[in-house]
């Protein structure tokens, strides 16, 4: 069994190529090191069983090898990453997808997409679940990540519809763990690295906004466990447990022991309020569910930031 990973180098991807690995599943990883970093990989470049391809999904690509399963994690995801890159971006999500998903037909292989759950925008239906269609703002600065991601579902169940291709897709959530990078400029390696280096934690807006927080090593098993399952309609990956952000800075300061204090700073556009997956279709289809607390995962995670500090 072979796998391609595009995005193989980035945070979810590298940690989903280890587990491939060690599944026994040998794996092609494909990244233009945009946002990927060859370092997340390094351990990996002498595996028995691991190709590393530096390669654009936008541009066409063949692969010799024969190939099972393809999984598309290929572009920016941190909103700081997307907005610096906002055409690459739109174009990951559809000339990228499109050209694997070309690829998968040709391979008859299965296809996973790495959507998000971006594609229900700032929610008003909550916690959210697959059937809600989502509140997108397809003009605000975010929709190039939203609706290229959007577009790249609905790409998906065409060829599925149109060519009988085996598909899915993941709606994945908040997700963290090593290998994020310190300047992402998302909330997890922010405060982690401001409470390390005893710098005042920045808040957006009143920090009551939520989000759920899925630890990586959950992130990849519901990958896994979605890849070898039948269903193409989209399945929500992600933890339930909810935080404001307040709450979660609270929580940061107590597992790295920093007094430091908080600074409010504007919210940015279009931000979402509140953020929750409901998982009950991963458990049910998947017999998925998170089991890395939240104490337990960014402890493994500050450690990791530490080290690197
Ligand atoms: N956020 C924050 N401080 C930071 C970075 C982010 O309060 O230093 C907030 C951000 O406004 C959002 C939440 O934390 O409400 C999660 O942001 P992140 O960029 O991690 O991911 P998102 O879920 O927005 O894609």
């Amino acid at each position: 069994m072979r796998a391609l990973v595009a995005g193989g180098a980035g945070f979810i991807g590298s940690h989903l190529c280890d587990f491939l690995l060690d599944q026994g599943v040998q794996v092609v990883c494909l990244d233009n090191l945009i946002t990927g970093r060859k370092r997340n990989i390094s351990h990996l470049l002498r595996t028995r069983g691991f190709k590393f391809i530096r390669a654009d999904i936008t541009r066409k690509k063949s692969i010799p090898e024969s190939v099972d399963i393809i999984f598309n994690l290929a572009s920016p995801a941190s909103p700081k990453d997307y907005l610096a890159s906002p055409l690459e971006t739109l174009a990951a999500g559809a000339t990228g997808t499109r050209n694997l998903l070309e690829l998968a037909r040709s391979h008859k292989a299965v296809f996973l997409m790495a959507s998000t759950s971006e594609v229900y925008g700032d929610p008003k239906a909550h916690p959210q679940q697959e059937s809600y269609w989502g509140n997108v703002n397809p003009v605000g600065i975010r929709s190039v990540y939203d609706e290229a991601k959007r577009y790249s579902e609905a790409l998906v169940m065409a060829y599925h519809r149109c060519f009988g291709l085996p598909t899915r897709i993941a709606r994945i959530f908040n997700t963290y763990g090593p290998r994020m990078k310190l300047g992402d400029g998302r909330v997890v390696p922010n405060l982690i690295h401001q409470a390390l280096t005893a710098k005042p934690l920045t808040i957006y807006g009143t920090g009551r906004q939520t989000r759920s927080f899925c630890y990586v090593s959950d992130m990849v098993e519901g990958l896994f466990r979605l890849a070898g399952c039948s269903d193409p309609m989209p399945v929500n990956l992600g933890n339930p447990e909810e935080f404001s952000m307040l709450k979660f800075a609270r929580l940061v300061k107590q597992l790295t022991g920093s007094h430091v204090p908080l600074t409010f700073h504007s919210l940015p556009e279009d931000d979402p309020k509140r953020r929750c997956p409901d998982i009950s279709r991963a458990r049910k289809i998947l017999d998925w569910k998170p089991r890395v607390s939240i104490e337990q995962g960014l402890r493994r995670t500050i450690d990791w930031f530490r080290a690197r500090t």
